[in-house]
């Protein structure tokens, strides 16, 4: 893009926090009405957001009560949606928001999927990016119906459906393969995503700088709910591709050295303990 062309773009997703909350069977409610207390925050202000996404999922599939899970996860970073869409139904003066929350298990649990694989593309490894992607030999035909042998990369879903990449390119280096294959199909999940991204000029932040003299407009990315925000900030992480982030607490954080892998010293402790204890497992 021209350079005539770029300007940096503030991101926005307001959301509401009601503590109010209690189970209708498998659906999660909350009722709002004059006197409800309500806490607002910016999800782009809370860099622990997707961390606490991945805690989420791994206390579930490691067994803990997903209600529970749920209930507490909620009363701390709201609803999934936000009131005022079609999760929400208003009676009388209340405004009742539902929320099923093994839907939002299962969502959460593919977001954190491709969340292990941008981390594996930004950290740069390969072991982990081996863990998505296979590559083997494929027999295709070409358009004169000669079969020729050559090169796929296949890709396990989500849902256990197998997608595969021709490989263009043939680097020596298998890390870049490797890279370039997770990093087209890492670009074709978060492109579900980025369309329910409004970008929107906020009218009530037209103001007059005071040290350019001149109007300042200010445009604005906004996410319709959090699923989305979890995909803006997963490709905003990717596309910079300068940040890392740490393998145990998900933390996302500027490496001082490139070869940099945990965010501090208690997490390499941390890893190292765990190795530890993995190998003692395995002699056992
Ligand atoms: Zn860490």
């Amino acid at each position: 893009m021209h350079e005539l062309f770029s300007f940096p773009i503030r991101c926005e997703r307001k959301n509401y926090v009601l503590k109010d909350v209690f189970y209708e069977g498998r659906y999660l409610i909350n009722k709002n009405h004059k006197d409800t207390k309500i806490e607002i925050y910016d999800v782009f202000d809370k860099p622990d957001f997707i961390p606490s996404i991945v805690e989420l999922v791994k206390r579930y599939r490691a067994g803990e009560n997903p209600f529970k899970l749920v209930e507490k996860w909620v009363t701390e970073w709201g609803f999934w949606k936000s009131w005022g869409n079609f999760e929400t139904e208003t009676k009388g003066d209340y405004i009742y928001s539902k929320l099923d929350i093994f839907d939002l298990l299962i969502t959460c649990e593919s977001f954190c999927r491709d969340w292990e694989l941008c981390k594996a593309i930004i950290n740069q490894d390969l072991d982990q990016l081996q863990r998505f992607i296979r590559i083997e030999e494929a027999e295709v035909n070409d358009e004169n119906k000669c079969k020729s042998s050559h090169k796929i990369s296949v890709f396990q879903d989500e849902v256990n459906q197998e997608i595969t990449y021709d490989i263009l390119h043939f680097p020596d280096d298998i890390l870049k393969e490797y890279s370039i294959i997770g990093s087209r199909y890492l670009a074709d999940r978060i492109d579900m995503f980025l369309d329910k991204v409004n970008f929107a000029l906020d009218k009530g932040v037209i103001t007059w700088g005071k040290e350019t003299n001149k109007i300042q407009l200010s445009p604005v990315l906004r996410t319709e709910g959090l699923f989305e925000t979890l995909y803006l900030q997963l490709f905003m992480i990717f596309s910079e591709n300068e940040k890392k982030i740490c393998p145990v607490c998900n933390d996302i954080f500027s490496p001082t050295r490139r070869d940099k892998i945990y965010c501090s010293s208690s997490c390499k402790l941390t890893a190292k303990s765990q190795r530890y204890r993995a190998r003692k497992a395995n002699l056992i």
